[in-house]
């Protein structure tokens, strides 16, 4: 048992529809095609955010059944390679429509272990399985190519091929869809998979394995364990001398551990970690359309999100009318259980979250902000906190250097660009930057200027399946989605063949 569970007096139970999709999850490890226990026997709990219920036990893997799991996926690797892309491109796209066709019943069970209002995760099962979709269609467009050396004496031949068995590691945010942003481009490039899970969010990624094996993916090719104690799984998977990539997407501390690991036995790696967005707004804004881009670049996953503007810089002749206008938006959203219809905002992944943001705020308060609305958590069981705008914060505040993941908005007034540009920079991190402005020049300027991977101009929102996603600095290696997505899973390969 690994997740401590307050149960407060009159907690509001979670529904018997919710139980009843969360009691139709495999809860064991899956090996080989197989489900079972774990090696240890033990299990650990799936706590709901909202009622702080445990909602399932999931078996607790641990080192034995991770050196089952890696073997499994090196023992079929070399005939998965083989496998027609047609084939490969089917299972997936077979996939895409067996998750399509369970859109409310996964997204029921991803609000109930995770939080986020059911909408918000009807839609990320349906962002989760266009990953699906896309490589799908990308498995069959594996191109290579040819050429002539410059002497004239030699063909050179390039092929690609699956680089081999690959450690995936996703964190809870997004529980299904980084699941499917990986294991879609290894299915597509002919890689097989050890997967772990969040332990928090253990529940829509087995899900996800039951459906894969319904889509007719071999044995062997895709394996989950979920563990309370990542290393004990991650770790002899990165000893392993099987795997021959890991992909991650979590916290950058947890990115650069593995990137260590990695190294010992040069594993070709992508990390996707952390972020600290600037969303900037000019003066020449249309200001509303800033205000509904700070609220989807805010509040989408209640801040949960690496993508989420972390630091919204305000021209300052529009600064509080623009904090106004968000307040009055972020007052009105309804704050609660994600289950029940008309909840705009659900409550944060566990109460260790809820402490943080509550510190962050707290120190922009101490340094001089001003709470426009929220700053506190409601009266109510669950990990709730409401939705805050501060005003003025200083650029000293512990909130600018680290991600808040929560839904936090903090508003920092800027007077030019230079100076905006030099603020918005200035972090380790380099996932993404928001723009607000009618300015075209400024516009593509800015755009350039921002040290980050990915730009939404005039939009809140940036991930898209067909959008090579990642960041630079330390969000980040490589890229998921897009065209370049399936690359990660490519080794290229070159024949010399002499004239
Ligand atoms: P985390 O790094 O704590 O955990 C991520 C995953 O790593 C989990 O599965 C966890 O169990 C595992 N893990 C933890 N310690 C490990 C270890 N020592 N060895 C191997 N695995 C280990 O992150 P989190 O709290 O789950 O997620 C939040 C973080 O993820 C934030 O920093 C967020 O920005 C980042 N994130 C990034 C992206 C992106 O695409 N760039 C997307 C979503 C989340």
């Amino acid at each position: 048992m690994t997740t401590e569970t307050t149960f407060r007096k009159g907690a509001p139970a979670t529904s018997q529809r919710a139980l009843d999709a969360v009691a139709k999850v495999s809860t064991g490890v899956f090996i080989d095609g197989e489900w079972s226990d774990s090696a240890s026997g033990a299990r650990f709990n799936v706590v709901n955010p909202a009622t702080e219920e445990v909602i399932a036990t999931v078996a607790d893997g641990g080192p034995e059944d991770a050196r089952r799991a890696i073997e499994a996926a090196g023992r079929v690797q070399k005939e998965w390679a083989k496998t027609a892309p047609r084939e490969r491109s089917e299972i997936l796209r077979r996939a895409y429509d067996l998750i399509m066709a369970r859109q409310d019943e996964l997204a029921l069970v991803m609000t109930t272990e995770m939080g986020k209002p059911f909408a918000e995760a009807k839609g990320e099962v349906a962002y989760a399985a266009e990953f699906f979709r896309w490589f799908s269609e990308e498995a069959v467009r594996i191109g290579g190519d040819q050429t002539t050396t410059g002497d004239g004496k030699n063909r050179i031949l390039v092929t690609k091929e699956p680089v081999g068995p690959c450690v995936l590691v996703t964190p809870w945010n997004f529980p299904l869809a980084m699941g499917t942003r990986k294991i879609g481009p290894a299915i597509a490039a002919g890689c097989t998979i050890v997967f772990k899970p969040a332990n928090l969010t253990p529940l829509s990624s087995l899900a996800l394995a039951d459906i894969l094996i319904e889509a007719g993916l071999p044995k062997g090719v895709l394996n989950v364990v979920c563990t309370s104690k990542a290393s004990s799984v991650v770790t002899p998977w990165m000893e392993s001398g099987i795997a021959r990539k890991v992909s991650f997407t979590g916290s950058t501390e947890v990115g650069v551990k593995l990137l260590e690991q990695a190294a010992q036995h040069v594993m070709r790696s992508s990390m996707e970690l952390g972020g600290n967005a600037p969303f900037i707004v000019f003066e020449d804004a249309d200001l509303d359309r800033a205000v509904e881009g700070a609220v989807a670049a805010k509040m989408r996953n209640m801040g949960e999100a690496c993508t989420a503007a972390n630091r919204l810089f305000v021209q300052r002749p529009v600064a509080e009318e623009f904090a106004r206008k968000l307040a009055e938006r972020l007052a009105a959203l309804t704050v609660g259980d994600g289950a029940k219809d008309g909840t705009d905002v659900g409550p944060l992944v566990e109460e260790k979250a809820l402490v943080k943001v509550q510190e962050l705020v707290d120190d922009a308060v101490a340094k001089g902000a001003t709470v426009v609305c929220g700053g506190s958590r409601p009266e109510r069981p669950g990990y709730f906190y409401s939705p805050t705008v501060l005003a003025d914060v200083d650029p000293g505040a512990d909130l600018m250097s680290q991600e808040i993941f929560g839904p936090v908005a903090p508003v920092i007034p800027f007077d030019t660009e230079e100076e905006v540009t030099r603020l918005a920079n200035d972090t380790p991190w380099g996932l993404v930057g928001y723009l607000f402005t009618q300015d075209v020049d400024r516009g593509f300027r800015m755009g350039e200027a921002l040290e980050v991977g990915m730009v939404g101009l005039n939009t809140g929102i940036v991930s898209n399946p067909a959008a090579p996603f990642g960041g630079i600095k330390a969000s980040g290696l490589g890229r998921e989605g897009g065209r370049v997505g399936i690359e990660e899973f490519l080794e290229y390969k070159y024949m010399a063949v002499p004239r």
